[in-house]
């Protein structure tokens, strides 16, 4: 399915990660510390920008190749993958599908380069599931926009230079057309970071509140237009939830490659390989693997020819959206969960191994179930499939 060139990335990559980043994901992962050298070590392999036109000085590659990226990460460190997914998928991707040509050339080369690390700030207290109860306004005030309110999980949000915060801008329009996507830089005026979350898995992956307090954004860093905010982000998470899938993905295959493995080489349970139930463990994780490996490179695919017609402004059908989103559910939400079933799965094979603090599985097994929580619960992918497969859309007669 992928082609030679294709194949060559992900063989220099998987090196490249094996070689420089491995090594040191259990001590981030043990001292819950963001990884700023292992993202100058990816930025400086050209990785921070790998969709971005050379013009903007990125690597000119696609969705495909992030998916690569993303999965060879998973493979090896869920919350690297969470950062840099976070950083092209949720910041980099929506300036490419909606910026100005000013936006693109200002900041694609300086994410691409890894000057600056980028954030994506929707959820808030009462706007998790329900995006559209988003409480923080701007209120145009001159030639600018004063932002207030709190958002909170935000990805890289403390390390980011730039980060995409939506806000309510008409409030007699909302919610579908009242929110605005805007470009906040980290040294603008009333931007702070909040609490810093601890959590149980992906711990490297730092999780913050922001807090706006009178922040000062020029109308200039609206990305897109006026009152279409929720249009970006949502089409900015279809793209991020066939991301998310690759890096659980990456999850599975180590989770199965770990069994294997232990079940061929280990001598002290040499004999466990004759035992057929283990054997019927790992054939299901297989299938299951294959599986979401199949459907995941068919909807970053799919993404991929999505997001190139958005890019050159191209008109696209409102059921084609649908039909992108709901497959990009699909693979979030299966995916996500063939990952930590895999996981289970090769813990019962390791059995007491596994668990000990430092090992690869005992990480896996904290870090892979925040997949079905995170750009959205499986609970709320199962219900956009359905609402497509019904013909339930709240846009109906709309654009
Ligand atoms: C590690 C991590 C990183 C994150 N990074 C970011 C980020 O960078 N940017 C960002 O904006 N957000 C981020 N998030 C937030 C994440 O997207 C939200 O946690 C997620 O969307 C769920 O929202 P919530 O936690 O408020 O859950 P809630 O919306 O409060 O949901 C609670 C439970 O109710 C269920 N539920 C809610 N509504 C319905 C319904 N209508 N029908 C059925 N079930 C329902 C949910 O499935 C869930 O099980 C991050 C979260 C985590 C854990």
């Amino acid at each position: 399915m992928l082609s030679s060139k294709q194949e060559e990335f992900r063989r220099k990559t998987r090196n490249f990660l094996i070689r420089e980043i491995a090594p040191s994901v259990v001590d981030y992962d043990l001292k819950e510390e963001f990884p700023l050298d292992n993202f100058n070590k990816l930025s400086n392999q050209g990785l921070m920008g790998l969709q971005v036109p050379i013009k903007y000085g990125g690597m000119g590659l696609g969705e495909i190749e992030c998916g690569i990226l993303l999965e060879e990460l998973g493979r090896i460190c869920s919350a690297h993958a969470t950062i840099v997914g976070a950083h092209l998928g949720l910041c980099i991707a929506p300036i490419l599908l909606f910026g100005s040509e000013v936006q693109k050339k200002k900041y694609l080369p300086r994410l691409s380069s890894g000057e600056i690390i980028g954030g994506f700030a929707l959820t808030e207290w009462a706007a998790g599931s329900d995006v559209k109860n988003i409480q923080t306004v701007a209120e145009k005030v001159g030639s600018d926009f004063v932002l207030n309110g709190n958002k909170i999980f935000c990805t890289n949000g403390n390390r980011a230079g730039l980060v995409i915060v939506f806000a309510v801008t008409n409030k007699s329009h909302r919610p579908s057309r009242g929110v605005t996507a805007f470009l906040v830089e980290r040294w603008m005026p009333g931007f702070s970071v909040g609490k810093v979350e601890r959590k149980t898995g992906i711990r490297a992956s730092t999780t913050v509140e922001l807090v706006f307090d009178n922040c000062v954004v020029p109308d200039e860093n609206i990305l897109g237009h006026l009152g279409t905010g929720l249009r970006v982000a949502l089409t900015a998470l279809d793209g991020g939830r066939a991301g998310l899938a690759a890096g659980a993905l990456g999850v599975a295959e180590q989770a199965l490659d770990h069994s294997i493995d232990v079940m061929t080489n280990d001598k002290a349970k040499s004999s466990t390989v004759n035992r057929q139930s283990l054997q019927i463990m790992i054939a299901d994780m297989a299938i299951e693997v294959v599986a979401a490996r199949l459907m995941t490179y068919n909807t970053l695919h799919e993404v991929h020819e999505y997001f190139k017609r958005l890019a050159i402004g191209e008109k696209v059908l409102r059921s084609s959206r649908h039909h992108i989103s709901r497959n990009c559910s699909i693979v979030k939400a299966y995916v996500s969960e063939v990952a930590s079933r895999a996981v289970r799965t090769a813990l019962e094979i390791h059995a007491i191994e596994g668990l000990e603090v430092g090992q690869a599985l005992e990480r896996y097994f904290r870090d892979s179930s925040i997949a079905e929580i995170y750009e959205g619960t499986n609970e709320i992918q199962r219900l956009i499939i359905a609402r497509d497969l019904l013909g339930l859309h709240s846009d109906k007669n709309g654009e």
